[in-house]
Protein backbone atom coordinates (compact mmCIF):
# COMPACT_ATOMS: atom_id res chain seq x y z
CA UNK A 1 0.00 0.00 0.00
CA UNK A 2 1.42 3.59 -1.11
CA UNK A 3 1.91 5.42 2.40
CA UNK A 4 -0.27 8.57 1.35
CA UNK A 5 -2.94 6.46 1.34
CA UNK A 6 -2.45 5.64 5.00
CA UNK A 7 -3.77 8.39 7.51
CA UNK A 8 -2.26 8.62 10.71
CA UNK A 9 -2.76 11.00 13.99
CA UNK A 10 0.41 12.86 15.07
CA UNK A 11 -0.57 13.60 18.77
CA UNK A 12 1.66 16.79 19.88
CA UNK A 13 2.59 18.68 22.51
CA UNK A 14 4.63 21.38 21.72
CA UNK A 15 8.28 20.72 21.97
CA UNK A 16 11.03 19.48 20.00
CA UNK A 17 10.68 15.57 20.36
CA UNK A 18 7.18 16.26 18.55
CA UNK A 19 8.64 18.29 16.29
CA UNK A 20 11.34 15.76 14.91
CA UNK A 21 8.78 12.63 15.17
CA UNK A 22 6.00 14.61 12.81
CA UNK A 23 8.94 16.10 10.20
CA UNK A 24 10.25 11.77 10.24
CA UNK A 25 6.48 10.50 9.60
CA UNK A 26 6.00 13.28 6.87
CA UNK A 27 9.24 12.31 5.23
CA UNK A 28 7.95 8.89 5.16
CA UNK A 29 5.19 9.97 3.19
CA UNK A 30 2.15 9.45 5.23
CA UNK A 31 -1.22 10.99 5.00
CA UNK A 32 -0.94 13.10 8.76
CA UNK A 33 -3.47 14.87 10.27
CA UNK A 34 -1.85 16.27 13.86
CA UNK A 35 -3.67 17.12 17.04
CA UNK A 36 -3.30 19.34 19.65
CA UNK A 37 -4.57 19.16 22.83
CA UNK A 38 -5.60 22.21 24.64
CA UNK A 39 -5.85 21.18 28.48
CA UNK A 40 -6.36 24.43 30.32
CA UNK A 41 -3.48 24.22 32.42
CA UNK A 42 -0.70 25.51 30.23
CA UNK A 43 0.76 29.25 30.55
CA UNK A 44 -0.55 31.16 28.49
CA UNK A 45 1.71 31.85 25.62
CA UNK A 46 3.29 36.05 26.34
CA UNK A 47 2.03 38.39 23.55
CA UNK A 48 4.58 38.35 20.43
CA UNK A 49 5.64 34.67 21.45
CA UNK A 50 6.16 32.26 18.65
CA UNK A 51 3.89 29.27 18.24
CA UNK A 52 5.54 26.27 19.70
CA UNK A 53 7.84 24.26 17.52
CA UNK A 54 5.92 21.51 16.50
CA UNK A 55 2.82 23.13 15.17
CA UNK A 56 5.14 25.55 12.99
CA UNK A 57 6.30 22.69 11.61
CA UNK A 58 3.02 21.43 10.48
CA UNK A 59 2.56 24.83 8.93
CA UNK A 60 5.47 24.95 7.43
CA UNK A 61 5.04 20.89 6.09
CA UNK A 62 0.90 21.82 5.30
CA UNK A 63 0.17 19.15 7.83
CA UNK A 64 -3.64 20.12 8.84
CA UNK A 65 -3.54 20.95 12.76
CA UNK A 66 -6.96 20.14 14.81
CA UNK A 67 -7.50 21.49 18.19
CA UNK A 68 -9.01 19.55 21.20
CA UNK A 69 -10.28 21.30 24.42
CA UNK A 70 -10.38 18.64 27.10
CA UNK A 71 -10.36 21.43 29.81
CA UNK A 72 -13.74 20.37 31.37
CA UNK A 73 -12.48 17.02 31.34
CA UNK A 74 -8.84 17.24 32.74
CA UNK A 75 -10.07 19.42 35.77
CA UNK A 76 -11.97 15.80 36.90
CA UNK A 77 -9.34 14.20 36.26
CA UNK A 78 -6.74 16.67 38.36
CA UNK A 79 -9.27 16.44 40.99
CA UNK A 80 -9.62 12.05 40.90
CA UNK A 81 -6.28 10.80 39.39
CA UNK A 82 -6.30 7.22 39.87
CA UNK A 83 -2.97 6.84 39.56
CA UNK A 84 -1.75 9.83 41.82
CA UNK A 85 0.31 12.88 41.08
CA UNK A 86 3.52 13.77 40.10
CA UNK A 87 6.04 15.78 42.28
CA UNK A 88 3.06 18.58 42.29
CA UNK A 89 -0.11 18.42 41.01
CA UNK A 90 0.40 17.24 37.96
CA UNK A 91 -1.65 13.75 37.28
CA UNK A 92 0.42 12.83 34.07
CA UNK A 93 -0.62 9.16 33.71
CA UNK A 94 -4.57 9.93 34.06
CA UNK A 95 -3.72 12.75 31.43
CA UNK A 96 -2.11 11.02 28.86
CA UNK A 97 -4.53 7.82 29.89
CA UNK A 98 -7.71 10.54 28.94
CA UNK A 99 -6.24 12.43 26.09
CA UNK A 100 -5.21 8.99 24.22
CA UNK A 101 -8.88 7.83 25.56
CA UNK A 102 -10.45 10.84 23.45
CA UNK A 103 -8.04 10.11 20.67
CA UNK A 104 -9.52 6.84 20.18
CA UNK A 105 -13.06 8.29 18.91
CA UNK A 106 -10.76 10.38 17.12
CA UNK A 107 -8.93 7.50 15.21
CA UNK A 108 -12.31 6.43 13.82
CA UNK A 109 -13.66 9.63 12.67
CA UNK A 110 -10.57 10.51 10.96
CA UNK A 111 -10.52 6.76 9.51
CA UNK A 112 -6.69 6.39 10.86
CA UNK A 113 -4.93 3.44 11.14
CA UNK A 114 -2.63 4.26 14.05
CA UNK A 115 -1.49 7.55 16.50
CA UNK A 116 2.18 8.51 16.25
CA UNK A 117 3.74 10.84 19.02
CA UNK A 118 7.16 12.46 20.40
CA UNK A 119 7.67 10.29 23.01
CA UNK A 120 10.79 9.46 23.98
CA UNK A 121 11.68 6.67 27.14
CA UNK A 122 12.82 7.86 30.27
CA UNK A 123 12.56 11.55 29.24
CA UNK A 124 9.81 12.48 31.75
CA UNK A 125 10.26 10.55 35.27
CA UNK A 126 6.22 9.80 35.44
CA UNK A 127 4.61 9.40 32.33
CA UNK A 128 7.87 8.02 30.00
CA UNK A 129 9.18 5.16 31.73
CA UNK A 130 8.75 2.04 29.29
CA UNK A 131 6.04 0.39 31.94
CA UNK A 132 3.71 3.14 32.14
CA UNK A 133 3.76 4.23 28.32
CA UNK A 134 2.33 -0.02 27.76
CA UNK A 135 0.17 0.81 30.82
CA UNK A 136 -1.46 3.97 29.41
CA UNK A 137 -1.86 2.48 25.98
CA UNK A 138 -3.39 -0.12 27.70
CA UNK A 139 -5.84 1.53 29.83
CA UNK A 140 -6.74 4.16 27.02
CA UNK A 141 -7.54 1.12 24.44
CA UNK A 142 -4.94 1.97 22.51
CA UNK A 143 -2.80 -0.96 23.25
CA UNK A 144 -0.77 -1.79 19.92
CA UNK A 145 -1.91 1.45 17.99
CA UNK A 146 0.25 3.97 19.28
CA UNK A 147 3.88 4.27 17.30
CA UNK A 148 6.72 6.33 18.78
CA UNK A 149 9.01 7.25 16.14
CA UNK A 150 11.88 8.05 18.53
CA UNK A 151 12.06 5.10 20.79
CA UNK A 152 9.91 2.59 19.03
CA UNK A 153 12.38 0.47 18.54
CA UNK A 154 12.32 -0.02 22.57
CA UNK A 155 8.68 -0.58 22.44
CA UNK A 156 6.48 -3.58 21.86
CA UNK A 157 5.65 -4.16 18.51
CA UNK A 158 2.44 -2.41 17.11
CA UNK A 159 -0.23 -3.11 14.75
CA UNK A 160 1.31 -0.94 12.37
CA UNK A 161 4.89 -2.88 12.20
CA UNK A 162 2.65 -6.40 11.94
CA UNK A 163 0.63 -4.74 9.17
CA UNK A 164 3.58 -3.59 6.98
CA UNK A 165 2.84 0.09 7.34
CA UNK A 166 5.90 0.67 9.24
CA UNK A 167 9.57 -1.24 9.38
CA UNK A 168 11.49 -1.35 12.66
CA UNK A 169 14.62 -0.22 11.00
CA UNK A 170 12.51 3.20 10.41
CA UNK A 171 12.21 3.61 14.41
CA UNK A 172 14.64 5.34 16.59
CA UNK A 173 15.89 3.97 20.11
CA UNK A 174 16.46 7.23 21.64
CA UNK A 175 16.29 7.23 25.55
CA UNK A 176 17.21 9.15 28.64
CA UNK A 177 17.02 13.11 28.95
CA UNK A 178 20.08 13.60 27.00
CA UNK A 179 19.26 15.76 24.03
CA UNK A 180 21.86 15.10 21.38
CA UNK A 181 20.92 12.88 19.25
CA UNK A 182 17.64 15.17 19.20
CA UNK A 183 19.48 18.32 18.27
CA UNK A 184 21.63 16.49 15.32
CA UNK A 185 18.08 15.29 14.01
CA UNK A 186 16.34 18.89 14.02
CA UNK A 187 19.71 19.70 12.13
CA UNK A 188 19.38 17.20 9.27
CA UNK A 189 15.45 17.67 9.25
CA UNK A 190 15.85 20.99 8.93
CA UNK A 191 14.16 22.01 12.59
CA UNK A 192 16.35 25.55 13.81
CA UNK A 193 15.08 26.30 16.69
CA UNK A 194 15.50 23.82 19.17
CA UNK A 195 13.97 25.33 22.68
CA UNK A 196 10.28 25.44 23.44
CA UNK A 197 8.56 29.03 24.60
CA UNK A 198 7.37 29.25 27.87
CA UNK A 199 4.12 27.91 28.08
CA UNK A 200 4.63 24.32 29.84
CA UNK A 201 2.30 22.43 32.14
CA UNK A 202 1.06 25.04 35.20
CA UNK A 203 0.70 21.58 37.41
CA UNK A 204 4.23 20.88 37.43
CA UNK A 205 4.63 24.70 39.04
CA UNK A 206 4.81 25.24 42.48
CA UNK A 207 3.36 29.00 42.74
CA UNK A 208 0.26 27.13 41.03
CA UNK A 209 0.11 24.40 43.21
CA UNK A 210 -0.59 26.16 46.02
CA UNK A 211 -3.87 28.22 44.16
CA UNK A 212 -5.13 25.69 42.55
CA UNK A 213 -5.23 23.57 45.86
CA UNK A 214 -7.09 26.27 47.37
CA UNK A 215 -9.45 26.48 44.64
CA UNK A 216 -10.24 22.72 45.10
CA UNK A 217 -10.37 23.48 48.85
CA UNK A 218 -14.16 24.74 48.22
CA UNK A 219 -15.14 22.60 45.40
CA UNK A 220 -15.31 22.03 42.40
CA UNK A 221 -13.76 24.68 40.09
CA UNK A 222 -15.06 25.93 36.38
CA UNK A 223 -12.49 26.11 33.36
CA UNK A 224 -12.60 30.06 33.89
CA UNK A 225 -11.86 29.52 37.44
CA UNK A 226 -8.67 27.57 36.16
CA UNK A 227 -7.80 30.53 34.28
CA UNK A 228 -8.12 32.60 36.54
CA UNK A 229 -5.40 31.15 38.46
CA UNK A 230 -2.99 31.70 35.91
CA UNK A 231 -3.10 36.16 36.51
CA UNK A 232 -2.83 38.34 39.64
CA UNK A 233 -2.47 38.23 43.14
CA UNK A 234 -5.25 35.83 44.88
CA UNK A 235 -6.89 36.78 47.97
CA UNK A 236 -9.20 34.64 49.49
CA UNK A 237 -11.68 36.12 51.11
CA UNK A 238 -14.12 33.91 52.76
CA UNK A 239 -14.68 29.83 51.57
CA UNK A 240 -17.03 31.58 48.72
CA UNK A 241 -15.05 34.34 47.68
CA UNK A 242 -11.48 35.41 45.91
CA UNK A 243 -10.54 38.28 45.03
CA UNK A 244 -8.22 38.63 41.98
CA UNK A 245 -6.21 41.76 41.69
CA UNK A 246 -4.29 42.66 38.51
CA UNK A 247 0.00 43.11 38.93
CA UNK A 248 -0.19 44.64 35.85
CA UNK A 249 -1.86 46.07 32.75
CA UNK A 250 -1.56 43.34 30.91
CA UNK A 251 -3.37 41.22 34.16
CA UNK A 252 -5.57 43.98 34.62
CA UNK A 253 -6.82 43.04 30.83
CA UNK A 254 -6.92 39.49 31.07
CA UNK A 255 -8.84 39.19 34.52
CA UNK A 256 -11.39 42.04 32.43
CA UNK A 257 -11.94 39.41 29.56
CA UNK A 258 -12.53 37.08 32.00
CA UNK A 259 -15.81 38.95 33.96
CA UNK A 260 -19.11 37.51 34.28
CA UNK A 261 -21.94 39.31 33.83
CA UNK A 262 -22.51 38.53 37.28
CA UNK A 263 -18.66 39.39 39.14
CA UNK A 264 -17.65 42.48 40.60
CA UNK A 265 -15.00 44.85 39.53
CA UNK A 266 -13.59 47.34 41.52
CA UNK A 267 -11.63 50.53 41.09
CA UNK A 268 -10.17 53.28 43.30
CA UNK A 269 -11.88 56.04 42.11
CA UNK A 270 -9.25 58.92 42.57
CA UNK A 271 -6.11 57.27 42.24
CA UNK A 272 -4.06 55.17 39.35
CA UNK A 273 -3.79 51.51 40.68
CA UNK A 274 -4.96 47.88 39.82
CA UNK A 275 -8.28 47.01 39.71
CA UNK A 276 -9.64 43.74 41.46
CA UNK A 277 -12.62 41.03 40.63
CA UNK A 278 -14.60 39.36 42.82
CA UNK A 279 -16.67 36.50 41.29
CA UNK A 280 -20.72 36.17 42.29
CA UNK A 281 -22.77 37.34 45.47
CA UNK A 282 -21.02 39.29 47.75
CA UNK A 283 -21.75 40.34 51.44
CA UNK A 284 -21.35 43.72 52.49
CA UNK A 285 -18.42 42.73 54.45
CA UNK A 286 -16.95 40.83 51.58
CA UNK A 287 -17.14 44.22 49.08
CA UNK A 288 -15.41 45.87 51.89
CA UNK A 289 -12.20 44.15 52.47
CA UNK A 290 -11.54 43.59 48.45
CA UNK A 291 -12.20 47.30 48.21
CA UNK A 292 -9.65 47.99 50.99
CA UNK A 293 -6.75 45.35 49.27
CA UNK A 294 -7.12 47.66 46.10
CA UNK A 295 -6.68 50.82 47.85
CA UNK A 296 -3.76 49.24 49.62
CA UNK A 297 -1.67 47.46 46.17
CA UNK A 298 -2.83 51.58 45.14
CA UNK A 299 -0.47 52.76 47.44
CA UNK A 300 -3.46 55.09 48.99
CA UNK A 301 -2.71 56.98 52.01
CA UNK A 302 -3.44 54.57 55.47
CA UNK A 303 -4.74 57.56 57.25
CA UNK A 304 -7.90 58.22 55.74
CA UNK A 305 -10.93 56.77 53.73
CA UNK A 306 -11.16 56.78 49.78
CA UNK A 307 -14.04 55.76 47.40
CA UNK A 308 -13.91 52.63 45.70
CA UNK A 309 -16.23 52.11 42.75
CA UNK A 310 -18.24 48.73 42.29
CA UNK A 311 -19.53 47.60 39.34
CA UNK A 312 -20.85 44.80 37.89
CA UNK A 313 -20.10 42.62 34.72
CA UNK A 314 -17.40 43.63 32.01
CA UNK A 315 -16.26 47.09 31.45
CA UNK A 316 -18.37 47.95 27.90
CA UNK A 317 -21.81 46.71 30.12
CA UNK A 318 -20.38 47.36 33.83
CA UNK A 319 -23.32 48.99 35.87
CA UNK A 320 -21.91 50.65 38.67
CA UNK A 321 -23.28 48.95 41.94
CA UNK A 322 -22.45 50.79 44.69
CA UNK A 323 -19.21 53.19 46.35
CA UNK A 324 -17.56 51.92 49.08
CA UNK A 325 -15.30 54.42 51.27
CA UNK A 326 -13.25 52.68 53.33
CA UNK A 327 -9.20 52.88 54.19
CA UNK A 328 -6.92 51.02 53.03
CA UNK A 329 -6.21 47.30 54.33
CA UNK A 330 -3.26 47.27 56.88
CA UNK A 331 -0.12 44.55 55.38
CA UNK A 332 -0.97 42.10 58.05
CA UNK A 333 -4.06 41.78 57.16
CA UNK A 334 -3.39 41.26 53.40
CA UNK A 335 -0.82 39.27 53.74
CA UNK A 336 -2.94 36.79 55.87
CA UNK A 337 -5.52 36.83 53.03
CA UNK A 338 -2.86 35.75 50.03
CA UNK A 339 -2.88 33.03 48.69
CA UNK A 340 0.68 32.50 48.14
CA UNK A 341 3.50 31.03 46.09
CA UNK A 342 5.68 30.81 49.37
CA UNK A 343 4.27 27.82 50.72
CA UNK A 344 1.56 29.22 52.65
CA UNK A 345 -2.24 28.36 51.38
CA UNK A 346 -4.35 31.05 52.15
CA UNK A 347 -4.87 32.56 55.37
CA UNK A 348 -8.61 31.03 55.52
CA UNK A 349 -8.26 28.15 58.59
CA UNK A 350 -12.06 27.05 58.06
CA UNK A 351 -13.03 23.89 56.27
CA UNK A 352 -14.63 23.73 52.90
CA UNK A 353 -18.68 24.09 52.83
S1 LIG B 1 2.95 17.69 32.53
FE1 LIG B 1 0.79 18.37 32.53
S2 LIG B 1 0.12 18.21 30.39
FE2 LIG B 1 2.01 17.00 30.60
S3 LIG B 1 1.29 14.92 31.03
FE3 LIG B 1 1.68 15.90 33.00
S4 LIG B 1 -0.30 16.75 33.61
FE4 LIG B 1 -0.43 16.30 31.43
Amino acid sequence: MDRKDIRIIGLLSGGLDSALSLASMHRLGYDIVVYHFENGFHAAPAPGEATPLALQTAERLGVPVRFVDNSREMIQVVMHPEHGYGSRVNPCIDCRILMFRMTRQLMAEERARFVFTGEVVGQRPMSQRRQIMNLIDRESGMEGLVVRPLCGRLMPETLAEREGWIRREELLDIQGRGRKRQIAMAEELGIGRYEMPAGGCLLTDAGFEIRLRDLLRFGEPTAQEIQLLKLGRHFRIDPGHKAVLGRDAADCAALEALLGPDDLRFDARDMPGPHATLRGEASPEAVRQVAQLVLRYAKADPQREHVVAVRRGAADAAATVEQVSVRPMDEEQSWFMLVAAEGRCGGYGGEAT
